[in-house]
Order: C-alpha cells, then sequence, then structure tokens
C-alpha cells in the first residue's frame, strides 16, 4: 500500500493536509518516496498517444503527474509521463469504480514510481487541480499489506500445515506404537499359554493300547481329530475329561487351543496350571487385541471365554468354605 498525502490552499487561505492509505504501488513501480505537485494532462485525462501535454501550472520542477486509467497500457501512460520529467505518475480508477484499485503491472515502465488511487479520490484532487489549485502530494511506503501480506500469510500458513502434520505424525507413531505393544503383549500371552499347553500336555496321562481293548474292539470309539477309529499298538493320550484321542492328533491340537476337541473342557484348567497365572493374562490381553489379531485365528476368542467362566470356581471355593466353617461350627 502506499500512503497519499495531499496539501493544498482552500479557498479561505487556510492549508488543508489529507492523507490516506490509499494508494497501491504497481508491480514494477520501486516501492520509494516520491513528491511533487500535481499536475493533469491538457487534453485527454488519460495521458495516452505519444506525447501528452502536461499543463504545469507551477513552474517548480517536482510534478506528479495523474492519469486516468484507460484507452491505452499502464506502461504507455508511465513512460509518457516519465518522458517529461515527471517525478512519479498517480494513475486514478476509471468512473464508477468508487474507491477500487488493483496492482497494475506495467512491465515496460519501471524506475519510476508508479502508484493507483481509487476513482473518487482521484477525481478529488482533479477538481481540485482544475480549479487553478496547487496541490501538492507526498506518496510514501504505507504500512505493510500488498506483497508483505503476501508474505505473512505464507508464514501463517507454513506454520499450520506444519503444526498439522506434526500433529497428524505424531499421531500416526502414537498409534503404530500402541499396536506394537498389543501385538508383543498378544505374542508373549501366546508363548506363554503355549509353554502352559506342553507343561499340561506333560502331566496328561499316555496310553498304548493293546489287542482286546475297549477303545479297539468297540466301533463307537475313534479319535475325533483324524476321525478314525483305534487299532493295537497305536498310543493315545487321555485328557482331564476322559475323552482320548491319538497323542499325534491332539497334541498340536492342545499346544493351539488347550480345549478338549470333544467337550471343550480347559485342560489348563482342569490341571490348575491356569491359575499360577491367570490374572497376567487377563491384565495383558485387553479387548482390542481380538481385534487386532485377524491373522492369530481363533484361539484368542477362547481366552476371554474361559476367563469369563473362571469366576466360577472361585465362588464354589468360597461356597464350599462357608460351608465347611457351618458344618464345623455345627459339629463344634
Ligand atoms: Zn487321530
Ligand atoms: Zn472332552
Amino acid at each position: 500500500m502506499a500512503l497519499v498525502e495531499i496539501t493544498y490552499e482552500n479557498s479561505n487561505n487556510v492549508t488543508e493536509d489529507r492523507m490516506c492509505e490509499c494508494g497501491v504501488y504497481g508491480r514494477n513501480s520501486p516501492l520509494d518516496k516520491a513528491s511533487g505537485f500535481v499536475t493533469l494532462p491538457t487534453g485527454d485525462p488519460k495521458g495516452c498517444g505519444p506525447d501528452p501535454v502536461y499543463n504545469r501550472n507551477s513552474s517548480s520542477p517536482p510534478w506528479i503527474a495523474m492519469v486516468k486509467r484507460g484507452n491505452c497500457t499502464f506502461s504507455e501512460k508511465i513512460n509518457a509521463a516519465k518522458r517529461l520529467g515527471a517525478a512519479a505518475v498517480v494513475v486514478y480508477n476509471v468512473d464508477g469504480s468508487g474507491n477500487s484499485t488493483t496492482h497494475m503491472a506495467h512491465p515496460e515502465a519501471d524506475g519510476i514510481v508508479a502508484i493507483m488511487i481509487g476513482n473518487s479520490q482521484g477525481m478529488e484532487v482533479v477538481k481540485l487541480v482544475k480549479n487553478g489549485t496547487d496541490v501538492f502530494m507526498f506518496i510514501d511506503v504505507g504500512s505493510a499489506h500488498g506483497p508483505w501480506m503476501d508474505t505473512y500469510w505464507l508464514y501463517f500458513l507454513s506454520i499450520a500445515f506444519f503444526i498439522v502434520t506434526a500433529a497428524s505424525i505424531a499421531y500416526f507413531v502414537f498409534i503404530s506404537a500402541n499396536r506394537l505393544y498389543n501385538l508383543s503383549m498378544h505374542r508373549r500371552t501366546e508363548r506363554r499359554l503355549k509353554s502352559e499347553a506342553k507343561k499340561a500336555i506333560g502331566r496328561l496321562q499316555v496310553r498304548t493300547l493293546k489287542r482286546g481293548d475297549e477303545e479297539i474292539t468297540c466301533d463307537s470309539y475313534m479319535c475325533a481329530v483324524c476321525i478314525e477309529s483305534y487299532k493295537a499298538g497305536d498310543v493315545v493320550t487321555v485328557l482331564t475329561c476322559d475323552h482320548i484321542f491319538h497323542k499325534s492328533c491332539i497334541e498340536p491340537w492342545l499346544l493351539e487351543r488347550r480345549t478338549c476337541p470333544m467337550c471343550k473342557c480347559d485342560i489348563l484348567k482342569a490341571l490348575g496350571i491356569e491359575e499360577e497365572t491367570k490374572e497376567e493374562i487377563s491384565a495383558q490381553s485387553p479387548p482390542e487385541v481380538t481385534v487386532i489379531t485377524v491373522a492369530g485365528a481363533d484361539n484368542m476368542y477362547e481366552v476371554p471365554l474361559t476367563e469369563t467362566v473362571s469366576p466360577d470356581p472361585e465362588r464354589h471355593r468360597y461356597d464350599n468354605r462357608a460351608f465347611e466353617a457351618d458344618s464345623v461350627a455345627a459339629r463344634g
């Protein structure tokens, strides 16, 4: 923006001084101060053509050419005035445009201060000059709007962009870290459950079937994992629920699922192995884990299931204790 100050003597011989920040420096104008008496072209107010004549009603050298927008390029107007020795060129906007201005482009006319002002401000000065008043104009660089505003906005936007980017990166890092943490927790739980299953398998009863055993003679007995009947010499594992399976069939199954394929009986619980670590497991496998482990198959679902059942034996135990206490009291 350009600061425009005009000074003149009004009809009562009183000096009037008015200032507005209503000018806009042209794109190719130096952002500089300029001053002089406002001078209008004698003929066409637009100051076009190779040799417009300026009505210099003051003999003092510094003068500012004041021309109306239109008819020819800004460059042409500015160059013509520059050739005639103007200190600066002020272009005012076309009639009916009020206070609006544009950021003039005048690539062929640089090296001279050229600003644009609104039509209403321009006409005011034109009227004074036409009445024979000597109007002295002073042009200065105003507050930093225009190009300065652009850099300010650019600065502001880049900071905003940086903050948004940083926030989203932080969010994704947090989410990924959380997922990784849950995943590793889940793996650790899996590993422990597997080692517990191994422990449980070691405690299960293993038999080698002999000819004449009930499992061989009766057709209703078959291994539910491989769906084959038993033969003499087959090594079978007897689960805590008394269901029997081929040892080679049931062991991989138990490592993965820890339950009887027939009755869903939990062998870890039945053998009392799970009791030792149950609290840790429930603390370390929040509900989200089951959502994440898409590839982890069904077994994760069985952990919370067995967990929800687990309070029951506890209650039974308390009931029993209470009952025992009662019976002791009754006896005593
Ligand atoms: Zn089998
Ligand atoms: Zn069973």
